[in-house]
């Protein structure tokens, strides 16, 4: 049986039962980090109090167990998001961390002067900036696909940027900030055809939509587990495993080697080679238990449920007046960005705050885009699984007031 009850849902949300400025928390930022469920928060307290140990190293009772399970937690990644090997699954920080790998690893040692690297404007600044550096120390060139009247990501464009130059199409799956998907099958069929290289930002896309990587024949995918239900401090990349094969060391240290003499080292094969040191354990198992949570929910039932709590907002929206609503209206995960006419994002989400109503405001580290919609900054509602319509009429309640006092 999987879950499709908003109020059985929101009660395994323990954060979100309670007051803020002496109202009911309305939690509108799940775009930024997600709630925890009681499952996860409860696995992350069982490993320290019953299998706390270190893994891959000791020869005891505790630390095999902990290995068993850090090594499920890695099976489990690989299953949610349709590996062909465990072994394509690496433990990081997190998206931006994953990032930095594949543009240090494989950016640093496949890229050269001249490249072309394909960017989407949507991107957030975890797969900008290591680019940036890239095209500093390498002379890479950067170029951008825009969007579409529509505010769809413009495919017409991306074909017609490619050419034999284009080594890496970098894009996000879902826009943090106007919670538009793209087109990832698209994209990489355009990048196949110049047989350039593809890695999907999945931060947001991961609690959205089914992914599967080899359906999608990606070589690279990135995401956190804070926005999959999970801890901070853990995220993943997938890759290829023959580019996995390929690719230098991130970091050096233990666990990564297979011998180390006085003067020299040989690494291990992947995934090991890319985890130097003691790992986040208890980020990996709350990881493996916020993916079976989320497995456990009923994706039809998520789907209309968030679309009809982003029609509804929309709607509401768009009715007040005044109001200017950034993205595409369609196809999209339920992330509204908007902004009041004339008044600063910042003084709205002040407001709303006062209300209960937690909202992100500001650029959402994407400034290009931020620069390209011809804005400072917008005000960031982004509903989730524990939200329902009640969370809706507030949000659009405390707009309302914010405006009436500010206008
Ligand atoms: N990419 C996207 C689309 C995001 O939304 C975020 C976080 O907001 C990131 C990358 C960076 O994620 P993290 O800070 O978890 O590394």
């Amino acid at each position: 049986m999987q879950l499709n009850d908003i109020k059985q849902i929101k009660s395994l949300f323990p954060t979100l039962h309670q007051k803020v400025n002496g109202q009911d928390l309305v939690y509108l930022d799940s775009a930024a980090t997600a709630m925890k469920p009681t499952a996860v928060i409860d696995r992350i307290t069982r490993y320290y109090q019953l299998d706390n140990s270190n893994v891959h190293r000791g020869a005891h009772y505790l630390s095999q167990r902990g290995t068993d399970e850090f090594e499920k937690a890695r099976h489990t990644v690989a299953e949610f998001i349709n590996a062909k090997h465990d072994s394509e699954i690496i433990f990081t920080r997190g998206t931006t961390e994953s990032i930095n790998l594949v543009s240090s690893s494989y950016g640093r040692n496949f890229l050269k002067e001249g490249d072309e690297v394909i960017l989407s404007i949507m991107e957030h600044h975890a797969n900008v900036v290591p680019w940036h550096v890239l095209k500093t120390e390498k002379g890479i060139v950067l170029k951008y696909v825009y969007l579409t009247e529509d505010g769809q990501l413009d495919l017409e464009q991306l074909k017609r940027l490619v050419s034999s130059k284009t080594k890496l199409i970098t894009v996000t799956g879902c826009s943090n900030t106007l919670g538009t998907f793209t087109d990832l099958k698209a994209i990489t069929a355009i990048a196949k055809s110049v047989s350039a290289k593809v890695l999907v930002d999945a931060a947001q896309l991961v609690s959205q939509h089914k992914i599967d990587v080899q359906e999608l024949d990606c070589d690279f995918l990135v995401f956190s587990g804070h926005k999959l239900f999970g801890p901070t401090g853990i995220g993943v990349l997938y890759a290829k495993q023959e580019l996995l094969e390929q690719m230098p060391p991130y970091q050096t240290g233990g666990s990564m080697i297979l011998e180390v003499t006085e003067q020299a080292t040989t690494f291990h094969r992947p995934p090991f080679r890319f985890e130097a040191g003691t790992p986040h354990i208890e980020g990996v198992v709350g990881l493996m238990s916020a993916i079976q949570f989320f497995n456990s929910i009923d994706k039809t039932w998520l789907r209309a449920h968030e679309d009809k709590m982003l029609n509804a907002a929309t709607s509401e929206l768009e009715k007040l007046g005044d109001v200017v609503i950034y993205g595409s209206k369609a196809n999209k995960a339920p992330i509204l960005s908007f902004n009041i006419k004339g008044v600063h994002n910042s003084d709205v989400a002040a407001l709303m705050d006062q209300q209960g109503v937690a909202v992100r405001s500001g650029h959402h580290c994407t400034q290009p885009l931020m620069k390209y919609l011809k804005t400072v900054g917008t005000i960031r509602a982004s509903f989730s699984i524990y939200n329902d319509l009640n969370d809706v009429e507030k949000f659009v309640a405390s707009v309302k007031k914010a405006k009436d006092l500010l206008l």
